[in-house]
C-alpha cells in the first residue's frame, strides 16, 4: 500500500514547517486587525498561511495573493498570541513577500529608498534639511489645504502623516545633553532610529534624558536603518546588508548595552544573531550586537530605576507596541515603570497590544485600512477615559498622534520616556522651589 509523502515545498522551505503546524482552530480571528476591519477568511492568520501553503506546495503562484493575503498583513503578530501552535504568521508573510521580490524583482522606488536613502545618514539629513525647506517656504501648507500631498503617492502620505518636522532631529539634540547623574552605572551606546530622529526626536532626546537621570552614560552613534523596513517590505538582501553595517558599527563602541527607544527597531536588532550570524566578518559581532539590544523601558526595569520622580495628576492609558515580543517580558514594562510615578493613575485600554495600523508604512501603502483599525483604537481609547495614552515605538507614536488630531483632540499622545521624563522633571522643580 502507498503511503503519503509530504510534499517537497517549492520554495521558503524554512518555514514550510512553521506553516503546515496550524490546525485551523480560528481562535485568530478575532486577534487580527486586518481582519476585524474586513471579516473574510483570507484576512485572517489561518487564511493567509493556508495560501501560503499552496503556494509553496504548487496548488497557486504567490503573485496570486500578492494583492490581498500578502499586502494586507500589517505583520504584527497579534494573531500569534492567540494560537496554542504559535504559528509566526508574520514571519511567514514576512517571507513570502521576500520570495515573491526574489521571483518578480522589486519595485524600483522602494528599492531606492530601502538601499540608497535608508541605510545612509547623510541622505536622512538631507531628506530632513529639504522637508523643513519645504515646511518653512510655506509650500507644505500649502500642499495640505490644496490636498497636493495626495498627488505624490506614499512619499506625500508619509509627508502628510508625519507633520511638522522639528527643526533639531535627535542626532542634534544629542549633541547638548547633561552627563549622567552621580553615581554612574554604566555606559550605553543608544540605537537611535532614523525615523524616529526626523519624526519624533523630542521622544527620543526623553528616552537619553532618562537613562542620563538614572546614571548611564549615552554615547550616540551615527547609524544607518536598522533595515526593519526592509524586513518587513521583503528585501532581504538590504535587510542583511544595514544588519552588517551596523553591527560592525556598533561593535566598535566601548559600551556595556545597547539602548533604543522603538520597540520594533530594537526587537530588530535583537535579531541580528540570526540575520547576519552567517557572515564571515560579522557573524559573531552581530550576534553579540543582538544579544546586548535592549529597549529602554525594559532595561531601566531590569537595572532597577533610580531617578527621583515627582507626581502627575494624569489618567493614562497603555497601548502597547505589536512588535514587542508575544510572551517577552519587555510587554509590561511600560506599566510597571508607570506604575512608580507618584499620583498617576493607569487605566486599561481594551485591545491594547493590537496594532494602531501606523505598522511601519502600512498607513501609507493601505490608507483606508489604517484609517479603519485607527478608528477602532480610538474608540477604544476613549472607553477607557484616559487623558494621556503612552506608547513607546515611533510608528506607534506618529499613527495615535494622527489619530487623536481626528478622533480625540483631547487625548495627548506621548512616548512613555515622554512622560517619565516629565515627571523627573517635576522633580527636579519640586527641589528647586522647596529645598531640603
Ligand atoms: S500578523 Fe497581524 S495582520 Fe497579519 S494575520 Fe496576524 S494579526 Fe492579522
Ligand atoms: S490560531 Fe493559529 S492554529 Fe488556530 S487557525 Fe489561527 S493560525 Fe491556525
Amino acid at each position: 500500500m502507498a503511503t503519503a509523502t509530504a510534499p517537497t515545498p517549492r520554495f521558503l522551505a524554512d518555514v514550510y514547517q512553521a506553516a503546515s503546524e496550524c490546525n485551523k482552530c480560528s481562535l485568530c480571528q478575532a486577534t487580527c486587525p486586518a481582519y476585524v476591519t474586513n471579516p473574510v477568511e483570507w484576512e485572517t492568520a489561518r487564511g493567509r498561511v493556508s495560501l501560503i501553503r499552496d503556494a509553496i506546495e504548487g496548488r497557486l503562484e504567490l503573485s496570486d495573493i500578492a494583492d490581498g493575503p500578502l499586502s494586507t498583513c500589517l505583520t504584527c503578530d497579534n494573531c500569534v498570541a492567540a494560537c496554542a501552535p504559535r504559528v509566526p504568521t508574520g514571519h511567514i508573510v514576512s517571507r513570502a513577500r521576500q520570495e515573491l521580490y526574489a521571483q518578480q524583482g522589486h519595485p524600483w522606488g522602494q528599492t531606492l529608498v530601502l538601499r540608497s536613502i535608508l541605510p545612509r545618514p547623510g541622505a536622512m539629513r538631507f531628506l530632513h534639511g529639504a522637508a523643513r525647506f519645504v515646511q518653512v517656504s510655506g509650500i507644505d501648507a500649502l500642499a495640505r489645504r490644496t490636498g497636493l500631498y495626495s498627488w505624490f503617492g506614499k512619499p506625500g502620505a508619509f509627508a502628510e502623516h508625519t507633520g511638522p518636522l522639528e527643526r533639531q532631529t535627535a542626532y542634534r539634540r544629542a549633541r547638548s545633553l547633561p552627563p549622567a547623574s552621580a553615581p554612574v552605572r554604566g555606559r550605553v551606546g543608544f540605537l537611535t532610529c532614523c525615523y524616529s530622529n526626523l519624526a519624533t526626536p523630542a521622544a527620543t532626546e526623553a528616552a537619553m534624558r532618562v537613562l542620563l537621570a538614572n546614571g548611564f552614560d549615552v554615547t550616540v552613534p551615527t547609524l544607518g536603518c536598522s533595515g526593519m523596513p526592509a524586513r518587513s517590505l521583503g528585501d532581504r538582501d538590504a535587510m542583511q546588508e544595514m544588519a552588517i553595517t551596523n553591527a560592525a558599527k556598533l561593535s566598535t563602541l566601548e559600551v556595556d548595552a545597547f539602548v533604543g527607544d522603538v520597540a520594533a527597531c530594537v526587537g530588530h536588532y535583537q535579531e541580528y544573531g540570526d540575520i547576519a550570524g552567517t557572515d564571515r566578518q560579522v557573524g559573531a559581532t552581530a550576534s553579540r550586537v543582538a544579544g546586548s539590544s535592549w529597549l529602554t523601558s525594559r532595561f531601566l526595569e531590569v537595572q532597577g530605576w533610580r531617578a527621583e520622580l515627582g507626581p502627575l495628576r494624569w489618567t493614562v492609558a497603555v497601548d502597547e507596541p505589536c512588535s514587542l515580543p508575544v510572551d517577552g517580558p519587555e510587554r509590561g514594562s511600560m506599566r510597571r515603570l508607570l506604575e512608580l510615578v507618584p499620583n498617576l493613575r493607569l487605566v486599561g485600554l481594551n485591545e491594547a497590544a493590537m496594532c494602531c495600523g501606523g505598522a511601519g508604512s502600512y498607513f501609507a501603502r493601505m490608507p483606508e485600512r489604517s484609517a479603519a483599525i485607527l478608528e477602532r483604537k480610538f474608540d477604544n481609547i476613549r472607553a477607557s477615559g484616559a487623558g494621556v495614552v503612552v506608547t513607546e515605538n515611533v510608528s506607534c507614536l506618529s499613527q495615535l498622534r494622527a489619530g487623536a488630531k481626528l478622533h480625540a483632540p483631547e487625548v495627548r499622545v506621548m512616548h512613555v520616556m515622554e512622560l517619565l521624563w516629565e515627571s523627573i522633571s517635576v522633580a527636579a522643580r519640586r527641589r528647586a522651589v522647596l529645598p531640603e
